[in-house]
C-alpha cells in the first residue's frame, strides 16, 4: 500500500487558522457554496435538487423525524441521540479482522444481499493504492460489501451513485453512510423510485479531506505511512495501529490543536447530526463500553435490520456513568480560547489524561457529553461564521439540549443561547 504520494507535512492544513473554506484545495469542489460535505448529490442528476436537499442550506431533520416515527423528538436522551425505539452494545461473535470494531456494518451490508433483501449497497471502499481515501462503491455481491469494511475517515461523495442505481434499474437499495449524506438521502427518497430503503448510518464528526486527513496523521503519529487503522476512542485517546502490530496512542488533551485547526471543513462545524439521527440503524460506539459497539434502532426497518443480524452478535450491557455537566461549565469557558492557547506542562497533560480515564464519563454518559460537547462547539460556529445561516442550519433541539448551560452560556457570551428572533 502506499499512500505517500504527496507529503503532506509539507502542504499543511488546506487551510489556514479559523478560515471559512469550502473544502480543501480540491479543484473539483470549485464553485461549491462554502457550508459542503461533498456528498455526492451535486456529481449525480440529482444536483438541481441542492438547494431543497442539503442540510447546510436547510437543516429539515424535524420534519424528515415526522415522516419517519410520526413524531418529533422525546425530551429526554433522544434530543441527543435521536429518536430511537432500542439501543444496544453489542459485537461480532466472530470479528471481521478488516473491520473497524467488529464488523456489523459490512456484515449486515452482505446478509442482506445474500439474502436477496437488496440488489445493491452503497458503501464506502479505498481508493486503489491507499488505504483511507474514501472511494464510494455500488456494491452487487456480499464479497464487494466486505471488502469495504474499515473507516476510510475522510469526506466520500457516495451519493454520486445515485445515478448508477437508477441506470441499474435496482430497486431494493441498503445505503451505509454518514448523517449528512443521510439528511440529504432523506430528502430526495420518494424520487428515487425506489420499492426499499435501508438506511444504515454511522455516527460521524469532525470529517476532513484526504489531503487533510494525510496531514492530521503526521502531526499525531511517529509513523504516520505504517498506520493501517485508527480510531478516537472512548478513553480520550487516539488508537493507531500500524503495519507491523504494534500500537501507538495519543491523549486528546495532547493533540497539537493549534496546527489542526484549519483541517476541519466549515460543513463538519456545522453539522448537529454527530449520532446520524435520520437512519434506520446507527452502527457507532461512542455509547458503549471500550471493546464494544453501540447500536440504535430507529424506525422498523432498523429493527428488521438488527434482527438479521442478531443472530451473528453478542449482546453486551448498555452502562453509564460521570456526570458531563460538571465539565460542561469549563468546556464553555475553554470555547473562548484560541486553539491551542496555553497548552498545559507535559506532567499536567498526563494528570489530566489519567483523571479523564479514571474519572471521566464513560457509556452513555460519554456519548451524552461529547454530543453536548460538539453541538455546543458547532452552535458558537456557525454564530461566529455564517449568523444569517443560525436559524436555518441549527435545528430546535440543539437549543432544547444545551437548556441546561444557558446561563453559563450567557455568563461566557454575553448573549443568550436561545435563537435572537429577526426585528
Ligand atoms: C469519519 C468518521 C467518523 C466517525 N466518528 C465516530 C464517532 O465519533 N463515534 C462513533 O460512535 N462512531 C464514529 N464513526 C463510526 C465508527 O468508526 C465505525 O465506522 C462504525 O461503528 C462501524 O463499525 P463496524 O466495525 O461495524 O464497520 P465496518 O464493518 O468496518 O464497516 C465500516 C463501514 O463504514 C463505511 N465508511 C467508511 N468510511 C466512510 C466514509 N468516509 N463515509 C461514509 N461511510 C464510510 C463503509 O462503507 C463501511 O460500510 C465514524 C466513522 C467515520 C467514517
Amino acid at each position: 500500500m502506499n499512500d505517500a504520494v504527496l507529503d503532506p507535512q509539507d502542504t499543511g492544513p488546506s487551510k489556514g487558522l479559523d478560515t471559512i473554506s469550502l473544502l480543501s484545495s480540491d479543484e473539483r469542489l470549485k464553485g461549491r457554496p462554502k457550508l459542503c460535505s461533498d456528498c455526492g448529490l451535486c456529481d449525480s442528476a440529482l444536483k438541481g435538487r441542492m438547494s431543497s436537499a442539503c442540510i447546510f442550506v436547510h437543516n429539515q431533520t424535524a420534519e424528515i423525524e415526522q415522516r419517519l416515527h410520526g413524531r418529533g423528538r422525546r425530551p429526554d436522551d433522544e434530543r441527543r441521540f435521536g429518536i430511537h425505539r432500542t439501543q444496544y452494545a453489542a459485537r461480532m461473535r466472530q470479528p471481521n479482522p478488516q473491520a473497524q470494531w467488529s464488523g456489523i456494518v459490512t456484515s449486515l451490508g452482505a446478509r442482506l444481499l445474500e439474502q436477496g433483501t437488496v440488489e445493491a449497497v452503497i458503501t464506502t471502499g479505498a481508493a486503489p493504492g491507499t488505504r483511507f481515501k474514501s472511494e464510494p462503491v455500488l456494491a452487487r455481491t456480499p464479497a464487494e460489501v466486505l471488502a469495504t469494511a474499515g473507516n476510510k475517515p475522510c469526506l466520500s461523495p457516495n451519493l454520486r451513485l445515485l445515478d448508477q442505481v437508477r441506470e441499474q434499474g435496482i430497486k431494493r437499495l441498503a445505503f451505509i453512510g454518514t448523517s449528512c449524506q443521510v439528511h440529504m438521502l432523506r430528502a430526495v427518497e420518494a424520487e428515487l423510485g425506489l420499492e426499499k430503503l435501508y438506511v444504515i448510518g454511522i455516527p460521524c464528526s469532525d470529517n476532513v479531506t484526504y489531503p487533510d486527513l494525510e496531514y492530521f496523521l503526521t502531526q499525531v503519529s511517529r509513523s504516520p505511512q505504517t498506520i493501517v487503522h485508527y480510531e478516537f476512542m472512548q478513553d480520550f485517546s487516539l488508537w493507531m495501529r500500524h503495519e507491523d502490530g504494534h500500537k501507538e496512542r495519543v491523549n486528546y488533551i495532547d493533540f497539537p490543536m493549534d496546527k489542526l485547526h484549519g483541517i476541519f471543513p466549515s460543513s463538519c462545524l456545522s453539522c448537529f447530526d454527530y449520532p446520524n439521527t435520520l437512519a434506520d440503524l446507527t452502527v457507532g460506539y461512542m455509547g458503549a463500553e471500550l471493546g464494544w459497539q453501540w447500536v440504535l434502532a430507529r424506525t422498523e426497518i432498523g429493527e428488521e435490520l438488527f434482527e438479521l443480524i442478531r443472530p451473528e452478535l453478542e449482546i453486551g450491557e448498555l452502562t453509564s456513568s460521570g456526570d458531563r455537566t460538571r465539565g460542561m461549565p469549563h468546556y464553555i469557558a475553554r470555547l473562548t480560547q484560541p486553539p491551542g492557547a496555553k497548552k498545559p506542562p507535559f506532567l499536567v497533560r498526563q494528570l489530566v489524561a489519567y483523571m479523564q480515564r479514571k474519572k471521566g464519563s464513560k457509556g452513555l454518559e460519554f456519548a451524552r457529553a461529547i454530543i453536548e460537547m460538539k453541538l455546543l462547539r458547532n452552535l458558537n460556529y456557525v454564530r461566529s461564521k455564517f449568523p444569517r445561516f443560525e436559524a436555518r442550519v441549527v435545528p430546535e433541539h440543539v437549543y432544547q439540549t444545551l437548556e441546561p448551560y444557558a446561563d453559563k452560556y450567557q455568563e461566557v457570551f454575553g448573549r443568550p443561547l436561545a435563537p435572537q428572533t429577526e426585528e
